[in-house]
């Protein structure tokens, strides 16, 4: 199986697609186009590689985690997103976005947010480029992550609340989408993960491709022209997973997307369509789609993105997921043992190599783990639960 584009409609198999209603389809069109055009054009690929390295930092480092390799008995190599600007992979997939929509003639972004990592990219995206910005945010998400909602406003963009359903994640989405088809002619949606209609899920896949692409080299560099025995990557919405999965898809590496027990869509989900998409979602006896539990925010999401249902389906990618006291040791030893603490989300990855190590990862090998996000917006949650145990 390859990484390919999806089919004309946008499917990768099975999955994807493009289900929405009939006035946001020229939008998706409109968008499609200027995503081909613009990623065809080797000016706004080098405008937007200068942004990456001199704005955003790239390329992240590839760091041998020697110390916790040694504990593990197999090789941990880091691929080190947590030291983007803003603290994340997010802002890869933001500031291509950005620059599409300034060459659509926009000057508008609005965004969704759960964690409010992707709505802190957005607005950071949106000062520099002289955008306003709005971000839907589910009211019990304003409320857990008062300090990212405090950020965007710093950062000039107003954090709207949504109140409808279980006032999280999923009801920011629907609102946006919803701001989007009454404002199309001056705003562009700035989706955060790799799902929603055709064309998000490829185009956030080809924006993220860069994790993979630098990652593909710099172990080339490191294993004598060889590849790593596997890649993992934490899986929310998947697009940090699909980002590095794109630089080994070619390749005979593993690729191990994990994700939190209480949100494993690919695995204990069902096909159906959500947010203009088909793909695996979390869902109740009635096909009503239900909420997604982690220790983790940033994973809270009850779907996946249907290139990964895909991969799944096809057998070249694997899903298991990883509890949160796994999650959590995880998150204390790569801190004890490298002196980097890792955001919860790619904790995750981490827990399934320390779980694995010397079983489903045999002793010896080599592993990619994509260290996607830092983890101070953590600290003070992890200390909550330290201190209640
Ligand atoms: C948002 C976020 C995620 C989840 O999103 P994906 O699209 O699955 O990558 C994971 N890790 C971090 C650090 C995040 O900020």
């Amino acid at each position: 199986m390859s990484m390919a584009e999806p089919t004309p409609d946008g499917r990768f198999g099975e999955f994807g697609g493009r289900f929405l209603p009939e006035a946001l389809v020229p939008a998706c069109l409109e968008l499609e186009s200027a995503f081909r055009s613009a990623w065809a054009d080797p000016g706004f690929r080098a405008e937007l590689d200068g942004l990456l390295r001199d704005y955003a930092g790239r390329p992240s480092p590839l760091t041998e985690a020697a110390n916790l390799s040694e504990r593990l008995g197999v090789r941990v190599l880091l691929k080190r997103d947590e030291l983007n600007h803003t603290g994340s992979h997010k802002i890869n997939n933001v500031l291509g976005q950005a620059l599409l929509c300034r060459r659509m003639g926009k000057r508008r972004l609005v965004a969704e947010t759960g964690a409010g990592q992707h709505g802190v990219a957005t607005a950071t995206a949106a000062a520099l480029f002289g955008f306003e910005c709005m971000v839907y945010m589910g009211e019990v998400d304003v409320e857990r992550q008062a300090h990212n909602v405090f950020r965007m406003t710093l950062l000039g963009a107003e954090v709207r609340p949504v109140s409808s359903g279980a006032r999280t994640l999923k009801d920011a989405v629907n609102e946006a989408m919803r701001d989007w088809v009454s404002s199309v002619t001056t705003t562009h949606f700035c989706l955060g993960s790799v799902m929603g209609p055709h064309p998000y899920p490829w185009m956030v896949r080809e924006l993220q491709r860069v994790i993979g692409d630098e990652a593909r080299r710099q172990c080339a560099e490191l294993l004598d022209g060889g590849v790593p025995d596997a890649v993992v990557a934490c899986v929310g919405g998947g697009s940090n997973a699909a980002g590095i999965f794109a630089g080994f898809v070619d390749t005979s590496a593993r690729l191990v997307g994990v994700q939190p027990a209480g949100g494993a869509a690919i695995g204990r989900g069902l096909p159906g369509v959500v947010h203009g998409s088909k793909s695996m979602l979390l869902q109740d006896e009635h096909g009503q789609v239900s909420e997604a539990q982690s220790i983790s925010a940033g994973l809270d999401y009850p779907g996946v993105g249907p290139e990964h249902a895909h991969l799944a389906a096809g057998g070249r990618a694997e899903y298991p997921s990883v509890v949160d006291a796994e999650v959590l040791e995880a998150f204390r030893l790569l801190s004890r043992t490298e002196g980097i603490i890792p955001a919860l989300e790619p904790a995750h990855a981490l827990a399934w190599v320390v779980r694995e190590a010397g079983r489903d990862l045999p002793r010896g090998s080599t592993v990619v783990v994509n260290l996607c996000g830092r983890g101070d917006k953590d600290v003070a949650q992890v200390m909550a639960l330290t201190h209640r145990s």
